[in-house]
């Protein structure tokens, strides 16, 4: 069996969902499983609902009513039928929607969260599986939830990989053409979990491990895997081939191709990851799997912007000593700031950190405490796997170098622009 995922961007409208429907006659449907993401920026427009329901803003009813119009516009473009039962199945989705938001009770933000977000995905695999139907390809529409289990970390799920592993194994039809939704389970109650924001690649690589799948395919609107964001970078590069292993360092790094979570289930299991295009599908793409580490060989660049440098030294000129970093690292934690890199000397210790929910002043009064705080705000952190003396001075070039970190395969540099 092979399982493709097919995500927001390749289902935003109704020439998206004939596309995918193109792509699957090119490329075969037999024996296939699909994933199928939110519809565009569906999964964020539901975040503004949820929010609205929350602060029981006035905005809440124009945020679902968005959302609807949306729906409904891809519904019109792609049936001419009023009377098509899709209307009918969209329109009670819509409506337990409705329903679960005049009902709840639950105070718990990351619940709500996860039964509201759900109907995303839930919507874009109805109106995908209808328009395959109509447009002559048979499939089975398949709820994801009754399929992948997880524990009740709500927004970020754990997955029960042996209950997964045995619904898995008995109800998936092989042979046909199945349809199924990324990003979602369901806990022991049956209420509807999500794996984290950009989970569907995650799915299918759940999907894959539980089948024993030939391939995974993530369909996208570049050609593959690239050396380089070419927002960043001119000449950025396809690479045909990478391992699992170097796929896993581009992803620590911040490369944001393909969900961290995906590579383990499948290096595991030897299954290639195939990246391609949804818009030249026939194209080779980018293989994943066991083999050259990258092909072709070239420097690979990462690029995270707004980021923090923060150097801590000792007040009394004492050294800082390993219950210093572990306690700062206890600190950072608990703030949930992420560190991306590290570098020590005898009396001061620095970190390039992201600070994705704005917690650094209050820790930075923490830390004043105890040490001498320095930082630099809204810098730019480049990391160059496979570097090469011209890829570093390109990257250095008209810029001021803050911090340099060099090991064998990995060039960091924290920079100013
Ligand atoms: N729709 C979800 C999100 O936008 C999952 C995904 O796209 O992979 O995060
Ligand atoms: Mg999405």
């Amino acid at each position: 069996m092979r399982i493709f995922k097919f995500g927001g961007a390749s289902v935003k409208d109704a020439d998206g969902i004939k596309n995918v429907f193109s792509v699957l006659e090119k490329v075969g449907h037999e024996d296939t499983l699909l994933v199928i993401s939110a519809m565009g920026k569906t999964t964020n427009a539901l975040e503004v609902v949820i929010k609205n329901y929350f602060e029981k803003s006035n905005e809440l009813h124009s945020s679902l009513q968005e959302v609807k119009k949306y729906h409904y516009q891809i519904l019109m473009d792609l049936f001419e039928d009023e009377e098509h039962d899709v209307y009918f199945a969209v329109n009670s989705h819509f409506a337990d929607l409705e329903y679960f938001i005049r009902s709840n009770k639950s105070p718990n933000y990351n619940f709500v969260y996860d039964q509201v977000v759900s109907y995303g995905e839930i919507l874009s695999t109805t109106i995908v599986s209808y328009y395959f139907a109509q447009a002559g390809l048979k499939n089975n529409w398949i709820d994801v939830r009754n399929f992948i289990k997880t524990d009740n970390t709500y927004r970020d799920a754990n997955v029960d990989w042996e209950k997964t592993q045995q619904l898995i194994s008995k109800g998936i039809k092989k042979k046909s053409l199945n349809i199924t939704q990324g990003f979602l389970g369901s806990d022991e109650n049956n209420f509807t979990t999500t794996l984290g924001r950009e989970g569907s690649d995650y799915t299918a690589a759940i999907f894959a491990y539980c089948l024993s799948a030939e391939s995974v395919t993530i369909w996208k609107d570049v050609p593959g895997v690239l050396n380089a964001d070419p927002r960043y970078f001119d000449n950025a590069v396809l690479l045909n081939q990478i391992s699992y292993r170097e796929a896993i360092e581009l992803a620590f790094y911040g490369a944001s191709v393909i969900h961290p979570k995906t590579l383990q289930p499948l290096q595991k299991k030897e299954i290639p990851l195939f990246v391609k295009s949804f818009v030249n599908p026939l194209l080779p793409g980018t293989s994943v799997s066991k083999g050259k580490d990258l092909e072709p060989q070239s420097p690979c660049f990462i690029v995270k912007k707004n980021q923090l440098l923060i150097s801590l030294s000792s007040i009394d000129f004492s050294f800082i000593m390993e219950e210093n970093i572990s306690e700062i690292f206890a600190l950072l934690h608990q703030y949930k700031i992420k560190v991306s890199l590290i570098q020590n000397s005898a009396i001061s210790f620095s970190v390039c950190v992201e600070d994705k929910f704005g917690n650094f002043n209050e820790l930075k009064s923490i830390l004043a405490k105890k040490f001498k705080v320095a930082y630099n705000e809204n810098v730019s952190l480049y990391t160059i796997r496979h570097f090469t003396k011209e890829a570093a001075e390109m990257v250095e070039k008209d810029k001021t170098v803050l911090l340099k970190q060099i090991s064998r395969e990995t060039m960091q540099v924290v920079t100013k622009e």
